[in-house]
């Protein structure tokens, strides 16, 4: 028998696929998505068998056959074979990157299951040991009546309560027995499930997605609408029918809260997966997941490839959200894999979204997506009233801070009120940059073609896109001018400005600054949870999924942040961005309001977002889009060409696009744009960068893309890398 390895070769641009003998004695316990260890070169390595067949293209004679299997069991199961081949069929991956994102890290390494020692008692050892036992002895009958009242025991418990040399003694002596058990590194805090009866509105849309095994479904739900909790029972009536179940979630949305109100509904059954996880949580979740230890499974975007059987139900919460899109190598979206395991599984995949993404609503007015709505919220409080306020009056006004007169009076009641207000500024640091007043110099980054952020605490100048740090300025390094001006605000800058004019009151700050570490994010929240009056400023790691009933106001600083960005999607991110944000305000109880601050305050965008109207929104947008010829209706492709010498990328970028224009001719007016250019961003990581932007019809996406690889993979060289981005969000 012949086997197909791939091997796991660092820093190969091309894909490895090996033909290996099998021999004899292998053969009847390996299989395809064993992991084995090959001989390569002089080397021995790892590699996945993705393949078996009777023969080989090769001269037999010299192959060389397999060392050993590196597991029992194979790492990838079946299901995620295929999907390794259809990423690479049709998503252009190689194999060694769907094996890898298949197998995380923390599993191929060699990490060992933690085992902790549980003690119990032997019962009558135990009575003849009291007897013979002499009356000066007094700890070991009180381990012995201990162990009887509380059974199995742990080891380190019973040392640290009693001793650890009578504990020692009374196993030597085999009145104690000693049991290793496995445990899991990460653990759940368990809380309070609140029992909950659906509502008609919720009951109808578990039924409708339930009924929708043939294809995916959109569900609609405004915030508050009680979504997480229509997925809990759809999910409860999976599990009783023995299957399992998939539930994406933005990364920052992983908060302590919503995966402590999956534990608390289904326990043990729940695992976890996410970036923050260490290297032991990570392999002990795998491994749960892998064994059928967990039937759900809550994660972020890698969770896709969790090693689930028998799945019963995918549900994608927030689905437009950008972290779906991998944005770095290797790239995929989230939703193709996901509709293939649906497919496989023949199971339902929920799209749920209080706006979602104009592409994914657009199929369900073609029908290729069923749409199920929920259209109030739960209790049918109202959504909390937005209210714009133009800055540039207030700028005339003479109020230069960056909180509207209007803000202000609403934070302050809010504060008098005793509860608590959101300010969300999609920036963080204290200031976006550093400008000279006299000569408009501005500090850029040695590494990247970025200005540099000014971070006030440290002191510091950092760079966004590397994270170096430099010294932040006093003097004009241009023309020796002191006069320094900040560019627009930052997070630390509010945070300081709040202070100052509420001083009673508790501020917190949420940003990559603030959250360091891997729990801070859920101390800072848990403490604002439970602080009232206070204020939460912070970037977009405030907008998600929270759900505190205390909020009475949300400041949204600046808007148009988002709403200016170079992308088709701006408007569409800003709306889902503002509606997301707005909609933590008045969940519960208390009545909410949202102030909007914008210099552009008739644009459209926030006209229907202030009404909640998705629909209006979605009627423009999609006009917009058709009129335009941009997705969904038409695609754009952006081949990004980076290399640390300047000329080799160019040339890379100038050679590949002349090839490309020759395809470009058999399309005609399919085709509708294509343009070479040094990126937005010409360096980042001292890596030049050159891209090429293509614009054609749909239709014609497959057959353009087969002829982008083909003429790529002529171009690959060890001096550039080449990335290939299909609808990209950012062209930075
Ligand atoms: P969404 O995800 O749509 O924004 P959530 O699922 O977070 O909304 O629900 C908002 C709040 O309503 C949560 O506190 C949730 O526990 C509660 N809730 C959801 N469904 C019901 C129901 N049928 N009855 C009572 N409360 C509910
Ligand atoms: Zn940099
Ligand atoms: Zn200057």
């Amino acid at each position: 028998m012949i086997a197909e390895v791939i091997v796991d070769v660092l820093s190969s641009e091309v894909d490895k696929v090996f033909d290996y003998i099998v021999p004899s004695s292998l053969s009847a316990d390996i299989g395809v998505g064993y992991r084995v260890l090959v001989p390569f070169g002089n080397r021995q390595i790892e590699g996945y068998i993705i393949s078996l067949k009777e023969s080989s293209d090769y001269d037999l004679s010299k192959l060389k056959p397999i060392i050993r299997k590196l597991d029992n069991y194979p790492l990838i199961k079946p299901e995620m074979v295929e999907v390794i081949h259809y990423m690479k069929d049709k998503l252009y991956l190689r194999l060694l990157d769907g094996v890898r994102l298949s197998v995380p890290t923390q599993v191929r390494s060699s990490i060992k299951d933690k085992v902790e020692s549980i003690i119990s008692l032997d019962e009558s050892k135990a009575v003849d040991y009291l007897s013979g036992l002499s009356a000066r002895n007094k700890v070991a009958p009180r381990v012995i009546e201990y162990l009887r009242q509380y059974g199995a025991v742990k080891h380190t418990y019973l040392n640290q309560k009693f001793s650890s040399s009578v504990v020692k003694k009374l196993i030597e002596q085999g009145v104690c027995i000693e049991n290793k058990q496995k445990v899991n590194r990460l653990k759940h805090k368990s809380r309070m499930d609140k029992q909950i009866v659906l509502t008609d509105v919720q009951n109808q849309a578990m039924k409708q997605i339930l009924a929708s095994q043939d294809k995916p479904i959109v569900l609609y739900g405004v915030t508050g609408s009680g979504k997480t909790e229509v997925y809990m029972h759809v999910i409860a009536d999976v599990l009783s029918k023995g299957k399992t179940a998939l539930m994406l979630v933005p990364e920052i949305s992983l908060t302590p809260q919503m995966v402590g109100v999956f534990t608390a509904r289904f326990g043990e059954r729940v695992a976890v997966l996410h970036s923050a996880l260490s290297v032991g949580e990570k392999h002990d979740e795998w491994m749960r997941i892998y064994n059928g230890e967990a039937q759900i499974v809550v994660g972020a975007r890698s969770a896709i490839f969790a090693p689930l059987d028998k799945i019963g139900v995918i549900i994608i919460d927030e689905e437009h959200d950008s972290s779906y899109v991998s944005d770095s190598s290797p790239r995929y979206f989230t939703q193709d894999i996901a509709k293939f395991r649906a497919l496989y599984n023949k199971c339902p995949l929920v799209l749920g979204s209080a706006t979602p993404s104009i592409e994914t609503f657009y199929k369900t007015t073609t029908g290729e997506y069923n749409l199920a709505t929920m259209p109030v919220r739960v209790n049918n409080k109202p959504m909390p009233p937005i209210k714009i306020v133009d800055m540039c009056t207030e700028f005339k006004l003479g109020n230069t801070s960056p909180i509207s007169s209007c803000l202000m009076e609403k934070l302050d009641k809010t504060i008098k009120d005793g509860n608590q207000a959101i300010l969300f500024i999609n920036r963080r640091g204290f200031s976006s940059y550093m400008m000279c007043r006299e000569c408009s110099y501005i500090p850029k980054c040695t590494d990247c073609d970025a200005n540099l952020v000014y971070h006030k605490n440290e002191g510091v100048l950092k760079c966004h896109f590397c994270g170096k740090k430099f010294r932040a300025l006093t003097k004009c390094p241009n023309c020796g001018s002191d006069s320094i001006r900040m560019g627009a605000t930052g997070t630390q800058q509010v945070v300081e400005f709040i202070k100052d004019k509420f001083p009673d009151v508790t501020v917190f700050r949420l940003d990559n600054d603030s959250v360091t570490t891997k729990d801070a994010y859920s101390r800072i929240l848990g403490e604002f949870a439970s602080t009232k009056p206070a204020v939460l400023v912070g970037t977009q790691m405030v907008t998600k999924g929270h759900d505190f009933p205390a909020i009475q106001l949300v400041g949204i600083l600046d808007a148009d942040i988002s709403l200016f960005n170079y992308s088709y999607k701006a408007s569409e991110t800003t709306f889902a961005l503002m509606t997301q944000v707005a909609g933590r305000a008045g969940r519960d109880q208390i009545n909410g309001e949202v102030v909007l601050q914008t210099y552009v305050p008739r644009n459209p965008v926030y006209l229907t977002c202030a009404n909640y109207d998705y629909s209006k929104f979605y009627d423009k947008e999609i006009n917009l889009r058709k009129t335009t010829q941009f997705p969904p209706f038409a695609s754009i492709v952006r081949i990004l060409v980076t290399s640390t010498e300047d000329d080799v990328a160019k040339a890379c970028a100038h050679d590949i696009i002349m090839e490309l224009k020759e395809y470009r001719v058999k399309y005609g007016k399919d085709f509708i744009f294509m343009e070479g250019m040094k990126s937005p961003v010409g360096k980042i990581k001292n890596k030049h960068r050159y891209q090429i932007v293509m614009r054609f019809k749909t239709d014609i996406l497959d057959g353009v893309l087969q002829e982008i690889y083909t003429v790529l993979d002529r171009k690959k060289n060890k001096k550039t890398s080449i990335f290939v981005e299909l609808n990209p969000t950012s062209l930075s």
